[in-house]
């Protein structure tokens, strides 16, 4: 539903911001609407300009512009969200961050960056990396997706199992409010018990408090080396239990990441590999540290395997043995969208312990339902990437992907984890919210989002 003021009419409105921020930074042609109306849930609605700010200033103009004509906006960063957040439900102004994609400053006296939200992850990755130090947060869309994007969603990626989410990067803040009001949260020290950690509320928010306009990002020293290492199991519990092994024995590998055979049959077929018929599951981890602290993990590792009846493990330690290794999980996202016309993508959680139980639960519904669910992710953090594979014009397939979610999403509360772990409720999980809070938790939410945002207009409908 458009809340905007109908009177005024979206052609005054473009130009009244084509005349505040300039004719260059707003584009209402048909081509934009449709670029601007979709993430990769593949939800869509065509928003009625896209506005592409170059600054605060041009921020906080448009948002006042927005405000006073009560205008739905929805930031967007990569538009490669996996809950619909930057999708314009409600149609109004998308505002678009890839004009402000600049790194303001590297302060490597304080290992810090200065970004502006439309920086692309990899950039943060590689500048970092040129000077000797370490961004560790990787989203496996970190060439595409933007550091905004991931602080809205606090991204995780396969390296947060050793180093953590976004959050545990991001030192401050700065944006407007909905009115155009500047706003920072958060400071350039590392403590900071100043107040409510209103910075760490920001992060994760879903782009509906507040439009980011700075970021302030930690960094850390490199690790001098790494080695990857892929290990076969002959079933899919095995493989799960090899990691619980792995992350009681504190072998803290930067990687720890599980494919299932599904995932594995997929990867084969696109790729047109031949399928060794004994391997059920795969783990991928990733050793780093110093040379002789590597060497001594391996030792461990290797004996750890051989308690699970395994002497071969594949071990990489140059880059393109690494890719070499790594091609299976790069090229999954692919695979398995040929497997079906239609991907439903879950990033439940579960506590680490459950992960074992949680993999045979799902796969024992995808059995009794007679459905494709491929599971992959980065198991060591209780992250089951689980995704329902289906035709949608199969009505039986339809009827029983949502009989199969509704048990996962349950199941998973049953165990107190979580509907997302990383992509965030958006649009997709929004119904299901409910299932890990109550009502009276769910106004709190609101209530939060009325502080910032009275109006509603700051990426409405999402979330709640
Ligand atoms: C192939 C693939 C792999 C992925 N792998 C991972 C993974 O490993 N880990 C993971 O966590 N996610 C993953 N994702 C999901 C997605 O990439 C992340 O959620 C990412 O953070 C989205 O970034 P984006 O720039 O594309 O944001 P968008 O999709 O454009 O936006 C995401 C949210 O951020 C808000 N937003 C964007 N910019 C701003 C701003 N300046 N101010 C306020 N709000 C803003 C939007 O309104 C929206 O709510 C994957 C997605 C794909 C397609």
């Amino acid at each position: 539903m458009i809340k905007y003021n109908l009177k005024m009419g979206v052609n005054n409105i473009a130009d009244l911001l084509r005349k505040k921020i300039g004719s260059t930074k707003v584009k209402t042609s048909e081509e934009y609407l449709l670029s601007y109306s979709y993430d990769s849930t593949g939800i869509k609605k065509k928003p009625d300009i896209v506005a592409f700010p170059e600054n605060e200033s041009d921020i906080s103009n448009i948002l006042k512009i927005a405000s006073k004509f009560k205008i739905p906006l929805t930031p967007r960063g990569g538009g490669l969200g996996y809950s619909g957040g930057s999708v314009p439900v409600e149609g109004g102004i998308v505002l678009a961050f890839s004009r402000m994609n600049r790194i303001i400053r590297f302060d490597e006296k304080n290992l810090l960056m200065e970004v502006e939200p439309g920086v692309i992850t990899s950039k943060v990755i590689e500048v970092s990396e040129s000077r000797g130090l370490f961004y560790p947060p990787d989203p496996a869309s970190l060439k595409n997706s933007t550091i905004g994007g991931n602080v809205s969603e606090n991204a995780g990626g396969p390296r947060c199992f050793k180093y953590g989410v976004t959050s545990d990067y991001v030192m401050a803040v700065e944006g407007f409010l909905m009115n155009g009001e500047k706003v920072k949260f958060g400071s350039y020290s590392i403590k900071d018990v100043s107040g409510y950690d209103i910075k760490k509320l920001i992060v994760g928010s879903e782009g509906t408090l507040i439009v980011l306009s700075k970021i302030i990002l930690r960094v850390i020293p490199k690790p001098e080396s790494r080695i990857l290492i892929r290990v076969g199991f002959s079933s899919m519990r095995s493989g799960a239990d090899f990691i619980m092994k792995i992350i009681r024995f504190n072998l803290s590998p930067s990687v720890l990441e599980f494919i299932d055979k599904t995932s594995l049959d997929a990867v084969n077929k696109y790729l047109q590999t031949e399928k060794d018929s004994s391997i059920n599951s795969v783990v991928l981890l990733e050793l780093d540290g110093g040379k002789e602290e590597i060497a001594n993990k391996l030792n461990s590792l290797k004996q750890l395997a051989s308690e699970f009846g395994i002497n071969d493990i594949e071990i990489a330690d140059n880059e393109d043995d690494m890719e070499e290794l790594w091609s299976i999980r790069r090229n999954l996202s692919p695979a398995i969208s040929s497997l079906k016309p239609k991907k439903i993508n879950e990033d439940i959680a579960v506590p680490i312990g459950n992960v074992p139980d949680a993999i045979e639960y799902i796969s024992g519904l995808a059995d009794e339902y007679n459905i494709n669910v491929v599971m992959f992710g980065h198991l060591g953090d209780g992250n089951i990437h689980t995704n329902v594979m289906i035709d949608p014009s199969n009505k039986r397939e339809v009827e029983n992907s949502k009989i199969v979610l509704d048990k996962i999403f349950k199941y998973v509360i049953s165990v107190k984890g979580t509907i997302s772990g990383e992509h965030g409720i958006g649009l997709s999980k929004k119904e299901f919210l409910g299932y890990q809070y109550s009502e009276r938790e769910i106004e709190i939410f609101r209530k939060i989002k009325g502080v910032f945002d009275p109006e509603n207009l700051l990426n409405p409908g999402k979330i709640f």
